[in-house]
């Protein structure tokens, strides 16, 4: 972790002169649904291919001034992130691994043909907007404020080449416990039929194609009764690759924990590389290789594969309970939550609300 100086203070801030009243915000925020409710402004930066990066704004929340020309509209040159900010016991918020954020939307901004953020305008757009917003972070058990930094293709032109003319956005959405009523296991439908990236491709990148390629399989995933995808490699339809979502582990019977290697075709998500950091300490051995399905299959018939679950910024450890496809479909642990999947999500939220020590300076005070 890097705690240098941010451009937070170089946000000219246009506030809006008719925020929610304080009623009207703690109405909003007591009952938030993910990703509909969002904050009174928003965090703004221009590029342009001549001037490079300027024009840090923070501005009213409300609707874009969009060319239909806009390249993003036609060729969906896009790449976003997702974080979170947290309110702890003493009223301070913090943010968890954003510098990991960061170099993650510089590496999509590469391979989108973006212009890369730096992390002191990453941080300084987040610092500004939940300075100016910090009352829409919620303080109840398991909420926070929902940061979605995004960056897009601004230029009015029809021509597919890396626009010359970029908006960069921040936006925050206050939200609940992702399951209400406790954490429960979740049903899985393992398309085969579709693949989410191939190599080379957009995989490791977080653009907005990604998701779009994700919406007719996750239907498909509905259809069969199962709540989230997941998608074999394009290259062999033999490997675990990831949900829509969320990365996913399969935890043995020796206690060792296996999950995908960074391929290419995944997303390094910080809750990965954070979990599996927590279960190395832990004392569990933690593999990251290919994760044939037929291993995971044959490991559930035989109890040689325990648990099973999912983990990313929004549901943050999410069991596994049930995992079907294509001429199988199979119980993990029961359909009840593992003993691991509730270990390593309480050790994490632990951190992340600040009931815990951060022995490894992941969390940022804003
Ligand atoms: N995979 C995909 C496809 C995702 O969209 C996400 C969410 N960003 C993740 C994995 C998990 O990443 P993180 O832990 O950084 O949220």
């Amino acid at each position: 972790s890097t705690q240098g100086a941010t451009t937070a203070d170089a946000f000219e801030r246009r506030l809006t002169p008719s925020p929610r009243t304080e009623a009207e915000r703690a109405a909003l925020v007591a009952e938030p649904t993910f990703g509909v409710v969002f904050t009174d402004h928003m965090a703004r930066m221009t590029w342009t291919v001549t001037d490079g990066w300027g024009a840090r704004r923070l501005e009213p929340y409300g609707p874009l001034q969009l060319d239909p020309a806009s390249a993003v509209l036609h060729y969906g040159q896009e790449i976003f992130e997702g974080l979170k900010a947290y309110r702890h016991a003493d009223g301070s918020v913090w943010t968890f691994r954003p510098w990991a954020n960061a170099a993650r939307f510089a590496a999509s901004a590469r391979r989108l043909a973006l212009p890369e953020l730096s992390v002191e305008d990453f941080l300084g757009s987040i610092e500004a907007l939940v300075d100016v917003d910090a009352a829409w972070v919620p303080g109840a058990e398991e909420t926070s404020l929902y940061l979605r930094p995004f960056m897009f293709a601004s230029e009015a032109f029809l021509g597919v080449r890396p626009a010359r003319t970029v908006e960069y956005l921040l936006i925050a959405s206050p939200v609940g416990p992702y399951f209400s009523g406790g954490v429960q296991p979740v049903s899985i439908w393992v398309a085969e039929d579709y693949h989410r990236a191939g190599p080379g491709g957009t995989g490791a990148a977080k653009c907005g194609g990604n998701y779009a390629a994700s919406l007719l399989p996750q239907q498909e995933a509905y259809q069969r009764g199962c709540e989230q995808v997941c998608f074999l490699d394009a290259a062999t339809g033999t490997l675990l690759e990831e949900l829509g979502g969320m990365n996913v582990m399969v935890v043995r019977r020796d206690g060792s924990v296996v999950t995908p290697a960074l391929s290419g075709t995944i997303l390094e998500g910080v809750t990965r590389d954070s979990v599996l950091t927590l279960l190395r300490e832990g004392g569990h051995e933690v593999v990251e290789r290919d994760l044939p399905l037929g291993e995971v299959l044959e490991g559930l018939r035989t109890g040689e594969v325990t648990e099973v679950f999912a983990c990313g910024t929004a549901a943050v450890v999410t069991p596994i309970g049930r995992l079907a496809g294509e001429g199988f479909d199979l119980q993990v642990n029961g359909g009840k939550t593992g003993t691991v999947t509730t270990a390593v999500r309480h050790q994490l939220t632990a951190i992340q609300y600040g009931r815990a020590a951060d022995p490894h300076g992941w969390m940022h005070r804003l």
